[in-house]
């Protein structure tokens, strides 16, 4: 049996023979070491992601790595690479998918937050226009194949968006602020247009309107739930001739010095109105007709005491004036219109009696 295998015709020389097998074994040597990098090179290329188990991957190629240096025979290293293989091209694919689904949800993301902000903003046309241009921006951005990329450009961009919502914060801020003085304005000229739509111009004190609303309103409530009140009915006496003699603007002070007894003496759930002209309306809640008489005559006495100076240049010139009141009850079927109607009969009545005094609605039966 040969040593040598048979070629047709050649006989081979066993030292070229050794020599070629020194070459074979340079060239294994050598093809080990570029496979080797090349493998270091595909570990560096991978991410370090742990939800596709990189950790583990990166293992397994050094310890294939090693494998192709320990000087263990070919057929073994084959072998090893064989089953390698389908791992490594498993976790090329797992690799690309992952990337994938992440740019896929960072798309979302972003038009999630895009279309948040845009919600949040409402009609602010401007700053729409801004988040519109952000966006486009994170789409360009989307398009770059390097993730280090991505993630410095979507910093930058977060920064801008933090930027531009804070400035939107403060400038909503201020227009709310600005608005809610204005609104706080409003509420005051409101009270004030409707405390003035009640109010007598001249003295003060509740005009007709808001003396025939509450009157109505008391008259209804009786009958839901018997709460009576008393009226007074007040004339000044003789107005006018302390109009014709000392002038209408002495007349206006004497209805304004009036109407400060009247509040000197009621309570706080107690109405003063301007009836009209010289006569004034006194709602008592809860008074009896003795009572109301009463407060009635008080007002009077004090009314007929009381003393102005009409002429600083000469203060010996003293004004009084007096009153004439008429007292009414409410009754169960009672109108507004007829518990003053009442008090207006007893109120000439007391005129009738010569004027500075007091009359109930008993007195005129
Ligand atoms: P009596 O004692 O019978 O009540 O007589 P009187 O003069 O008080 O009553 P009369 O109704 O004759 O006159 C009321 C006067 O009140 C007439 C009117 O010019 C005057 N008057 C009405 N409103 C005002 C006002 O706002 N200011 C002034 N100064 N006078 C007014
Ligand atoms: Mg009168
Ligand atoms: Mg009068």
């Amino acid at each position: 049996m040969s040593f040598f295998r048979r070629t047709t015709g050649v006989q081979t020389d066993p030292a070229q023979l050794v020599r070629d097998l020194e070459q074979c074994r340079g060239n294994t040597q050598y093809y080990l070491q570029t496979m080797n990098g090349l493998l270091y090179a595909l570990k560096e290329f991978s991410f370090d992601i742990a939800e596709i188990k990189a950790e583990e991957f990166k293992k397994r190629i050094d310890e294939f790595g090693k494998k192709l240096v320990s000087g263990d025979d070919i057929r073994s290293i084959s072998d090893r690479f064989a089953h390698d293989k389908e791992y490594i091209l498993a976790f090329i694919a797992k690799e690309k998918d992952y990337l994938r689904d992440r740019e896929g949800e960072l798309r979302n993301i972003i038009e999630l937050l895009t279309k948040g902000l845009e919600a949040l903003t409402g009609a602010n046309e401007q700053f729409n226009a801004h988040i519109y241009e952000g966006n486009l921006r994170l789409e360009r951005m989307l398009n770059l194949e390097d993730l280090r990329k991505i993630k410095e450009s979507l910093k930058v961009e977060v920064e801008q968006m933090k930027t531009a919502i804070k400035e939107k914060q403060e400038k909503d801020a201020q227009q709310r602020e600005h608005l809610a003085s204005h609104v706080k304005g409003l509420q005051v000229d409101l009270a004030k247009a409707q405390h003035a739509s009640m109010t007598d111009g001249l003295t003060g004190a509740f005009n007709r309107l808001a003396l025939d609303q509450h009157l109505n309103r008391l008259v209804e409530r009786c009958s839901m739930s018997w709460e009576p009140f008393s009226l007074l009915l007040c004339d000044i006496d003789d107005f006018k001739r302390i109009n014709d003699l000392l002038g209408h603007q002495v007349g206006d002070r004497v209805l304004m010095a009036l109407v400060q007894h009247c509040k000197s003496l009621v309570r706080k759930d107690d109405m003063v109105a301007r009836y009209g002209g010289e006569e004034f309306v006194i709602i008592l809640p809860g008074a009896s007709l003795r009572q109301a008489v009463k407060k009635a005559k008080t007002l009077c006495n004090i009314v007929a005491q009381a003393r102005y100076i009409i002429d600083n240049e000469r203060p010996e010139e003293k004004l009084g004036f007096t009153v004439s009141i008429g007292v009414s009850l409410l009754r169960r079927t009672d109108t507004a219109q007829a518990v003053v109607e009442r008090a207006d009969k007893a109120m000439y009545h007391a005129k009738k009696g010569g004027k500075n005094g007091v009359a109930s609605e008993r007195d005129t039966h």
